[in-house]
């Protein structure tokens, strides 16, 4: 199988050269490109599996790149945010990004995100009934969870939190969906949804797994 092709949509320069190398070193095609004009010609051009995408571009909005994308595909987008930006994440998401990292990140990070994006998109919904991470096993058709083999008894409002996080493993779970999700209310209130996720921590026993990205929501580390 050829490698994955990533377009690489960021306009620091310096950035995207360091972004290139990694991508190239880990197996990947890097496609960098500086502008939105580039990125769109390149996108029909090499129909790339994913695209990393800074949204402060000379010519436009990141955002508007990332609509026109999913009025066609779902090709998985992983943005590039500043810091301290968390009103624009969750636009980030709305507007059907997968997930995003936060500048300065760490490459090792990037390539985490970028996998479990390229991850999400060939799983189909529900073929992966068995979600496994760390020594957490998540079985999605039997309600059961393991930690090295060892059931743990979850409420059930507890397992639909887990289930929800398990099968998008490694990505952003936004408090809107999970509320919506668990509370069948995306305007349920939040404080609900801590007090749920910190007994969910006690009984995994896992506070590095299960990761608050604060302002936004829940992620379940892929490892
Ligand atoms: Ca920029």
């Amino acid at each position: 199988m050829a490698e994955p092709v990533i377009l690489v949509v960021e306009d620091d320069a310096s950035l995207r050269r360091s972004l290139e190398m990694t991508l190239k070193a880990a197996g990947y095609v890097a496609v960098g490109v500086g502008t939105l004009a580039d990125a769109r010609r390149m996108r029909a051009h090499y129909k790339p599996h994913a695209i990393l995408l800074d949204l402060g571009l000379p010519d436009g909005d990141g955002l508007d790149f990332i609509g026109a994308v999913r009025a066609e595909d779902l090709t998985p987008i992983v943005v590039l945010t500043a810091r301290d930006a968390e009103a624009l994440k969750v636009r980030a998401l709305d507007a059907g990004a997968d997930d995003y990292v936060t500048k300065p990140f760490g490459l090792e990070e990037l390539l985490a995100r970028l996998r479990a994006a390229l991850r999400h998109a060939v799983q189909s919904a529900g073929s992966a009934p068995i979600v496994r991470t760390g020594p957490l096993e998540i079985d999605l058709g039997a309600r059961v969870v393991r930690r090295e083999g060892r059931e743990i008894e979850l409420s059930p409002k507890e397992f639909e939190i887990l289930a929800l996080l398990a099968t998008r493993l490694g990505k952003v779970v936004r408090h809107q969906d999970l509320l919506k999700a668990v509370w069948g209310s995306e305007r349920a209130d939040i404080q609900y949804l801590r007090v749920y996720v910190g007994q969910l921590r006690a009984k995994l026993g896992l506070n590095a797994l299960l990761v608050s990205d604060p302002g936004v929501g829940y992620r379940l580390i892929a490892t």
